[in-house]
């Protein structure tokens, strides 16, 4: 869909013109699976794809939200700002309006407005396309809510860099709050710091970060979709925040720590024998391992060594199947028969797992075959047809107009 038919869809919904656009990618985790809440790094890229926002304010003193993706649609008051039951999509836009509020006492919102979503990142697939909401809503209403703009940036910001840092957490609050998942702040933050054909080498602690060059001559990142009706829900994904902790405890009696991720692996065959909780054992196998693999990929990827990039991707989804148990039929018979195919130099799930996407890097050649192949064994062993993507890594999220 076009900007020009995203115009048509609003004026056709509100009956006159949307007064700006804004953009956020959704985002693909090429490695670092299950650190960010541990304190580790990450490595994401922001895709082409991802989530824009219409809106023109109105004199009703209401949010009006619809979506091009959804049927439903809310009207809020403006004062009547709160957690929506059932799941409502509008609960990702919503809570950012909410947490811009809270984090900026000066933010004001004394107008409505109508506001019109639309997103091409197939939703709960792991790409992440409610953070391209949150992100792409944080960023409209940080505008929206200064009186004034000839400041440049809102709220005192003093960079573009701390601005979009801001639009992350905001998102990721978000999260938490208004849709009751515990988060940590990558997807939020690859869709609000991304750069074209750059990965973000982000540590999720401290929030420093760096953009690495992702040159890939004659390679693609091809992203695989399972449709999967599984996925990891809050529960289960809860349950490994709270194991991870477990294991953080128990490690702490023998060597005081904050994150597991503060571990090497040298460390961890030193302490590990804390961990008496079997299943928080092999949780923090996989955190400690995963860390280790995304900081030497991060140098792989620099050097140009990509084969071995590939394999520590590949090295990635074993530890998710095995440690951290995150993968199930899908993902792994995507990550399997893709192994098995020529010029695929690795291929892992990505996301928090169960069902969502794989992430591979195949060479040009062999992107036909792969496709070919890996559809057919994934439609053979599970009854399910596969989408592939060849990604494009995208800038962050931007005002169009
Ligand atoms: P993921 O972030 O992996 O795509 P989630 O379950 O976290 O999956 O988020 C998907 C939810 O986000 C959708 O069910 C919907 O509530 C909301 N959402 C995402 N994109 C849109 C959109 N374009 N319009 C309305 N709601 C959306
Ligand atoms: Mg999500």
């Amino acid at each position: 869909m076009t900007t020009q038919e995203m115009n048509q869809a609003f004026e056709q919904a509100y009956g006159r013109k949307a007064e700006k656009i804004f953009f956020a990618p959704g985002r693909v985790n090429l490695i670092g699976e299950h650190t960010d809440y541990n304190g580790g790094c990450v490595f994401p890229c922001a895709l082409s794809f991802g989530a824009w926002l219409l809106l023109a304010p109105n004199t009703d003193k209401v949010l009006r939200f619809q979506s091009l993706n959804m049927p439903q649609r809310y009207e809020i008051a403006i004062d009547a700002i709160r957690p929506q039951p059932d799941r409502a999509w509008c609960n990702y836009a919503l809570g950012c309006i909410d947490i811009i509020a809270r984090r900026h006492p000066e933010a004001k919102l004394e107008r409505g407005y109508d506001l019109l979503y639309f997103g091409n990142v197939p939703a709960g697939a792991g790409l992440s396309s409610s953070a391209a909401m949150e992100v792409v809503t944080a960023r409209a209403f940080t505008e929206e809510m200064v009186e004034s703009l000839d400041t440049q940036l809102p709220f005192g910001y003093k960079d573009d860099k701390q601005y979009r840092t801001e639009l992350a957490l905001i998102g990721q609050a978000c999260e938490h709050e208004y849709a009751g998942v515990m988060c940590g702040v990558m997807d939020q933050f690859a869709s609000a710091q991304g750069k074209k054909d750059h990965a973000i080498y982000l540590n999720c602690d401290t929030l420093e970060f760096e953009h690495v060059p992702v040159k890939l001559e004659g390679i693609k990142v091809v992203i695989t979709n399972t449709h999967s009706p599984h996925h990891l829900d809050s529960g289960a994904y809860n349950d490994r925040v709270r194991q991870c902790k477990t294991a953080v405890e128990q490690i702490s009696k023998v060597k005081p720590i904050k994150f597991l991720a503060e571990l090497t692996p040298e460390d961890w065959a030193a302490v590990e024998g804390a961990v008496t909780d079997p299943i928080a054992k092999k949780r923090a196998c996989h955190v400690v391992g995963e860390v280790a693999r995304t900081a030497q990929a991060v140098e792989a990827l620099k050097q140009g060594k990509i084969e071995l990039f590939g394999e520590l991707m590949t090295a990635s989804h074993v530890s998710l199947r095995d440690n951290y148990e995150v993968t199930g039929k899908e993902l792994d018979t995507l990550a399997e028969s893709a192994w098995q195919v020529e010029g695929v130099l690795g291929s892992r799930m990505t996301g928090g797992g169960f069902g969502g996407c794989t992430v591979s890097l195949v060479r040009d050649e062999a992107i036909e075959t792969f496709k070919a192949f890996v559809g057919k064994e994934y439609e053979e062993k599970t009854g399910l047809k596969a989408d592939f993507y060849v990604a494009e890594i995208g800038d962050g999220v931007t005002r169009l107009h």
